[in-house]
């Protein structure tokens, strides 16, 4: 099997891609298995900058085919906000929940039906060839007023989805995999290597 390095030591995003290259017959590894170990700096303006740097830093450390996501929150009535820098949004250093308040403080006042927001994941396929399949999938919800359910992460218990009247933190892990920006982004994955010569 050709070797694929995953720009990322996130266990969830391993396994997902892991399972979908395997029919192309590729396994995937993690960089820092693979003796990359650095924090790459994410500054792009753009989801698929931040993935195309990742998936870049690393290839010209390990020269091997490389792959990354990119994904954050866009929220309509905050200009798009908090975007590529969703990990950071309330500081620097900030965790989930840090980030979470930010968001319902910077929506306060805003009623429900304003509050249209998407999830983005982008993924970039870069090969030492300099070929490469970038993959943009998204999901349409709104910014909940207050949080609702424990599972997931980040923005889950803030993200409401109409058709199932749910956050993605009430959903299961099975349910959210199905329908989430990263599955959309990995099924546009597996559509461009099936149509790969
Ligand atoms: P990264 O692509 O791993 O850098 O993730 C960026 C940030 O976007 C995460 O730290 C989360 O705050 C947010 N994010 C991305 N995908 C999700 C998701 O599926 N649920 C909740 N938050 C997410």
């Amino acid at each position: 099997m050709e070797k694929v390095v995953l720009a990322s030591n996130n266990p969830h995003k391993l396994n997902e891609i892991k399972e979908i290259l395997k029919d192309f017959g590729y396994s995937l590894h993690t960089a820092w298995d693979m003796g990359f170990t650095e924090e790459v700096e994410e500054n792009g303006a753009t989801f698929e900058e931040n993935s195309l740097i990742k998936a870049k830093t690393v290839q010209e450390a390990l020269g091997e085919i490389t792959i990354a996501d990119d994904s954050g929150l866009m929220v309509e009535a905050l200009g798009g906000d908090p975007g590529v820098r969703s990990a950071r949004y309330a500081a620097e250093t900030a965790d989930y929940a840090m980030n979470n308040r930010k968001l319902l403080s910077s929506l306060e006042g805003v009623p429900f039906n304003e509050r249209r927001a998407r999830f983005v994941s982008v993924i970039t396929m870069l090969f030492p060839s300099g070929e490469k399949i970038v993959c943009r999938g998204e999901i349409e919800g709104f910014i909940a007023l207050q949080e609702a359910g424990d599972k997931g992460f980040g923005y889950d218990p803030l993200f409401y989805l109409p058709v199932h009247k749910k956050t993605f933190a009430e959903l299961d892990a099975e349910e959210k995999n199905r329908i989430s920006h990263r599955a959309k982004a990995l099924q546009a994955l597996k559509e461009a290597l099936s149509h790969r010569k």
